[in-house]
């Protein structure tokens, strides 16, 4: 692709963009009365106009039929879930009864590690990246200890090699056979929330089995960023939630995939509740869990609907663009980002973009290492009217998102972005 650094070239690439008008679909913040420029949504994504009818649906039949919405009107609330299984499923390249909504991210991923890290006599590690976002550092440190293990002896941290920023996947495999007699677990991100690293899921599926081990991906930050393709990867399991890329409201509900291959086996540890068992007998309230089959039997308790609601909402956005067109637009705009700022020569000198150049390696996200002076450039930039994400000690992530921003608020960026660099 030949970008030009123009307005009006940028102003072009928009006019040719297939998904230019969704913008519309978007509340887009403002600041003195002008919208900002909000490349955070790999952190809060924008609200769809669409979501506030589904709630408000949902607040009027609480209102007139209370209890009654449970089994009445068009999208009972007994069966919410139900709906999502589809749009899901094409989400994240899953079979529909490998996919469900439910609790939220870090719930999930505990519940994952209750099913599928189960150390057993040396068979006791998990392999993870090392500066994991910080949740689930947590969940793994204390389902190691749950298990009456020691953390620092369980958890190999992969690092990338010095003088570098992301990970190698020969170094991710190598560490992987290095401890294949002790491997239980390998559990990290699917897309580096700090680096915006993608990491080779499949490769690193293919190593933990071969060396024995369960494998499961957080997709917090892949989950309606790139491509997946969960079930033919043959991936244990997956969570995410729906709040970053997924548009579905702050906290929202997370997904959460687990592999067909599992999907009967009552063999794994689980930590139970009405919801997941057997749905014909759910209310004879009857002793003996017995799990539904798939994802479903994982789940624990009955939907926050108004949540689930925004969801849907959002979701239906996705499910009309498809992940294939998302995912084109987004290469060609983080491409253009990327483009503008290394044709800034002063660029070169203050700024070094950590994120992988390779389109394969990358979704909607540069992260930007700022020499000097980061938290000023930072504070500079926001007062101009963008909305980025800084993280200390001197790391600026940038993320035009293909459902609402616009080639030419990348030019804009880094007009001011330069502007206070010279
Ligand atoms: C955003 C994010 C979280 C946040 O977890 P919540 O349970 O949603 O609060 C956890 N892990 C990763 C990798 C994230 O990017």
């Amino acid at each position: 692709m030949m970008f030009e650094n123009t307005l009006a070239f940028a102003r072009k690439l928009d006019a040719e963009d297939p998904l230019k008008n969704y913008r519309e679909q978007f509340y887009i913040p403002q600041q003195n009365g002008k919208e900002v420029i909000y490349f955070c949504g790999n952190s809060l994504g924008l609200q769809p106009k669409s979501v506030r009818k589904l709630v408000e649906e949902e607040l009027e039949k609480w209102q007139n039929l209370a209890v009654e919405g449970h089994f009445t009107g068009d999208n009972p609330w007994f069966t919410y879930h139900k709906q999502f299984k589809e749009p899901v499923a094409r989400l994240v390249g899953a079979l529909p009864h490998e996919v469900i909504v439910m609790n939220n991210l870090t719930t999930n991923l505990h519940l994952m590690l209750v099913s599928f890290y189960q150390p057993s006599g040396k068979r006791i590690k998990i392999i993870t990246e090392k500066g994991a976002f910080p949740s689930d550092q947590y969940a793994l440190e204390s389902q190691v200890r749950y298990h009456g293990h020691n953390p620092d002896e369980v958890i190999i941290e992969l690092a990338p090699r010095e003088g570098e920023c992301t990970l190698r996947t020969e170094d991710i495999i190598s560490t992987i056979e290095q401890h294949s007699q002790e491997l239980a677990l390998v559990m990290m991100g699917g897309l580096n929330y700090y680096t915006g690293q993608v990491f080779d899921m499949q490769a690193i599926t293919d190593a933990g089995h071969k060396a024995g081990a369960y494998v499961g991906f957080d997709l917090a930050h892949a989950a309606g960023n790139i491509m997946l393709d969960l079930h033919a990867w043959q991936v244990d399991f997956a969570v995410w939630c729906t709040y970053k890329y997924l548009n579905s409201s702050p906290g929202g509900v997370a997904g959460a995939f687990i592999h067909e291959k599992h999907a009967a086996n009552t063999q794994l540890p689980r930590f139970a509740g009405w919801w997941g068992h057997r749905e014909e007998e759910r209310f004879q309230m009857k002793k003996g869990f017995i799990p539904i089959y798939g994802a479903d039997g994982w789940q624990l308790a009955n939907a926050p609907i108004l949540l689930m609601a925004a969801h849907k909402a959002a979701l239906a956005i996705f499910d009309e663009v498809g992940m294939e067109a998302v995912s084109r637009k987004s290469k060609k705009l983080t491409g253009y980002l990327e483009y503008m700022l290394k044709s800034n020569p002063v660029m070169e000198k203050r700024i070094q973009i950590i994120t992988p150049e390779n389109p394969a390696e990358r979704g909607s996200q540069l992260s930007l290492l700022v020499k000097e002076g980061g938290k000023q450039l930072f504070e500079a930039i926001s007062a101009a009217g963008v909305i980025a994400d800084w993280r200390e000690p001197n790391a600026i992530r940038v993320a035009p998102a293909p459902l609402y921003n616009s080639f030419e608020e990348v030019f804009r960026f880094h007009e001011i972005l330069s502007g206070h660099l010279r």
